[in-house]
């Protein structure tokens, strides 16, 4: 009776590679005949979508960091055990921007799906869980709004990464503006806005040379002041010169950068309005 047994799993089964780990792996042999055969569905996605599974080995890029900003921004993470029903390490940024998510892709890999009936909205979704734990031990948590503290992480990047790493904030939660006003010109400004204080301090630290300005609650006269606090929510605002010297310094970039298209725009209408004063 054993014999028969070992007879029948030796015709069904066969000793295969996973296709990805190489790992030595048992089949069925009628399973084999359409599919590359895999050890686990972490190998099923390095095979199908394997850039995302390189993000790590771009960490000192300014696109990577770039990427940081943003998800510190407009980012959410995820990971066992920060909810009730949460049990997978993941990352999205969900977004109007299209064509910068699919640039992201491009680089980072990932998932890129339209989000409702129109489409509008796009979320870009990443399951490496390196990275996840990266951003982690950066300060990221799933509540990160409040209490957001990147400070540790910001202090070791070169000026390169921190650049991009300011970019990548302004494009998620910054607002760049350049109005008219009735009576003469234009007015420009543009700000940044956490829920974090600390996040907030560390930005306006590093836009002063480090000379730090206090918090106000003061909403009057808030042009002559840097920290802005409103509510539950700090800004940061550039105002006057600031805002081009500012604003090009994170746009000093290499042609295959990451940015907002928009925003820059509105950046170099400010310059030339700056200029032809
Ligand atoms: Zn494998």
């Amino acid at each position: 009776m054993k014999t028969i047994t070992t007879l029948k799993y030796d015709r069904q089964y066969t000793t295969v590679e996973c296709t990805t780990c190489k790992a030595i792996i048992q089949r069925r042999k009628d399973k084999l005949k359409y599919y590359n055969p895999f050890c686990s569905e972490v190998c099923v996605q390095k095979y199908k979508d394997p850039k995302q599974f390189e993000i790590m080995s771009h960490k000192d890029t300014p696109n990577f960091n770039y990427l940081v900003g943003l998800i510190c921004t407009d980012g959410h993470i995820g990971y066992p055990g920060c909810t009730k029903t949460t049990t997978t390490y993941y990352c999205n940024i969900k977004m109007r921007d299209g064509d910068l998510l699919e640039g992201i892709q491009k680089i980072f890999g990932g998932h890129l799906r339209k989000e409702g009936k129109n489409g509008i909205q796009k979320t870009w979704r990443v399951g490496n869980i390196d990275f996840v734990k990266y951003l982690q031990s950066i300060g990221l948590t799933n509540n990160k709004t409040y209490n957001l503290n990147a400070d540790n992480y910001f202090k070791h990047l070169s000026d390169k990464n921190k650049t991009a790493f300011l970019r990548g904030v302004i494009d998620g939660d910054g607002c760049i503006s350049i109005t008219s006003r009735k009576t003469n010109g234009m007015r420009v400004g543009s700000y940044i806005c956490s829920a974090s204080k600390s996040f907030i301090t560390m930005i306006e630290t590093h836009f002063n040379n480090g000379v730090l300005t206090e918090v106000t609650k003061n909403q009057q006269n808030s042009y002559k002041k840097d920290i802005v606090a409103t509510g539950s929510m700090f800004y940061y605002y550039m105002n006057g010169n600031r805002v081009v010297e500012n604003l090009r310094s994170i746009y000093d970039m290499q042609n295959d950068e990451l940015y907002l298209k928009r925003k820059y725009a509105k950046y170099k209408a400010i310059e030339a309005y700056q200029n032809s004063k």
